[in-house]
């Protein structure tokens, strides 16, 4: 009779834990798969793709932003972490995301660029064979900060405008592939991102496009020819 009471006792026993063993397995399969559905949940599109997506046609971007963005996705890679303190939705990224949308070419025309985030974009497009052309102001490349002789030793493309006390090149537009434009009130800098009240329109509206090629054309050709105002107002005013 004890015999069986003990039998009885370890069958029991064996079915609690093997019942225990099912449910602890089960339970850690079912946590790994919530985990999975989280991380795909909160990876938004402006943390996957950066480097494909194609740029928004017709928009505004405002800035400032209330803080700084995210470095990963400033970078154009995802940014996984969960506890990340900075921006994943900005301003800022709209016009990263805008950028680096850039398969074949991008003509900058900019007054000052001095925003370390900004520059890398470039060298980023420039190193993945993107024809990157950029037109400078040609006193405000010597202020401090200023990227320029950052750029060039990475080996881009730049031209100034005469070193000039009368004319100063305050443009402030891209041209992405011949395909969008990007214009506004905003230089590269970080206070037009975190401080300023500025603006940037993204169009692929044809006329503006050809305008816009049109005169950077121009731009280029005369500040790769001349080196005072006067040579570059004969350059420019010479012929349409
Ligand atoms: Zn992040």
């Amino acid at each position: 009779m004890k015999k069986i009471v003990v039998w009885g006792l370890g069958l029991v026993g064996i079915g609690i834990w093997t019942e225990l063993m099912v449910r602890i397995v089960r339970y850690m399969e079912e946590s790994g798969r919530k985990r999975r559905q989280k991380t795909i949940a909160t990876t938004t599109e402006d943390e996957v793709g950066l480097n494909q997506l194609p740029p928004p046609d017709n928009t505004v971007i405002l800035f400032p932003d209330k803080s700084y963005s995210c470095h990963t996705l400033v970078r154009g890679y995802q940014c996984l972490n969960r506890r990340c303190k900075f921006l994943h939705q900005s301003s800022f990224l709209s016009l990263v995301r805008v950028l680096r949308s850039a398969q074949t070419s991008l003509d900058l025309c900019i007054y000052v660029l001095t925003f370390d985030d900004l520059a890398q974009v470039l060298i980023d497009l420039h190193e993945r064979n993107v024809k990157v052309r950029i037109i400078v102001d040609g006193r405000e490349h010597e202020a401090l900060g200023s990227k320029v002789s950052e750029l060039r030793q990475r080996g881009l493309n730049i031209r100034l405008s005469p070193h000039s006390h009368s004319r100063i090149m305050h443009h402030k537009f891209a041209i992405i592939d011949g395909r969008t434009l990007v214009n506004g009130s905003f230089n590269w800098t970080k206070n037009a991102i975190l401080n300023n009240y500025d603006n940037i329109m993204i169009t692929s509206d044809s006329k503006l496009l050809r305008g816009y090629q049109h005169g950077y054309e121009k731009l280029w050709d005369t500040f790769g020819k001349a080196t005072t105002d006067a040579d570059a107002e004969k350059l420019l005013f010479s012929s349409g």
